[in-house]
């Protein structure tokens, strides 16, 4: 690989979004330290990725269960933090058991009960972000809001679940008043179960490439961001989300 070189356009591009997140924590009056980005590396190959981790970045969420597991091989050296962001079917746990240092796109507990046998398998425990549904828009995945207090009781009996906090998608709008509600709403659950005594679930997972200064001025500390930094993808948003039809 022609280090150096080839990747410039990877470089700039970070160090542009760092600075954008870093300028809407100050209008927000928040510390940049407080708010992390993950890199979003979906439908990206593990040339581009290593070129990332060489950048300094070792964590990257994936959308698809079959994305960790196709790159994980190749980029085994690198010693990357794979983080699970995307919808996951109940039979398909296994390789996020076995590969995710992280699974942020927990939403029912038929899931949770499938991961933490095959977890126990593995002897492992996962750090999880409950997804909740913050808009009613059809097709957006996610635990219903008043579904979460007994929810997060019952992860307690899962000891290889680790719940660390919460995690959405907002509503896909030019109203941004209409997204930052969705933003909004995730703070006031966290906020809410942290006082019913689940003093772990701090983290907000919340904004994306098209949407994070507003994710920021509600509390996010972590923003999912894959555009921004890595181009666009080949593949509309629709092969990941159903219904959705655009990008951000
Ligand atoms: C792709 C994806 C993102 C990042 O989206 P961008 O608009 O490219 O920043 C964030 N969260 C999830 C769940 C995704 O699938």
């Amino acid at each position: 690989m022609n280090e150096g070189t080839d990747y410039d356009w990877l470089a700039a591009r970070w160090t542009q979004i760092r600075e954008r997140v870093d300028a809407a924590c100050r209008e927000a009056g928040r510390d940049p330290a407080e708010v992390d980005i993950l890199p979003v590396s979906k439908t990206f190959g593990p040339e581009v990725i290593r070129a990332a981790v060489a950048l300094g970045l070792h964590r990257f969420g994936e959308n698809k269960v079959q994305e960790i597991r196709s790159k994980f091989e190749p980029l085994a050296d690198c010693a990357i933090d794979w983080v699970m962001i995307g919808h996951l079917q109940t039979n398909k746990v296994k390789d996020v058991a076995r590969l995710a240092s992280e699974m942020q796109s927990l939403d029912r507990l038929e899931l949770a009960e499938a991961l933490h046998r095959r977890l126990q398998m593995e002897g492992r425990t996962l750090d999880v972000l409950v997804q909740v549904k913050t808009s009613s828009e059809e097709g957006k995945y996610g635990l219903p809001p008043e579904q979460l207090p007994a929810f997060l009781d019952t992860l307690r009996d899962f000891n290889t679940l680790r719940a660390r906090g919460l995690m959405t998608l907002a509503i896909h709008s030019t109203e941004p008043t209409e997204v930052r509600g969705c933003f909004r709403r995730l703070r006031v659950l966290r906020d809410q179960a942290i006082a019913q005594g689940h003093h772990d679930v701090a983290r907000l997972s919340m904004g994306m490439s098209g949407d994070f200064p507003l994710a920021i001025a509600e509390g996010a500390t972590e923003l999912r961001i894959g555009t921004a930094i890595f181009g666009n993808r080949p593949y509309p948003d629709s092969y990941y989300w159903p219904e959705s039809t655009n990008g951000s």
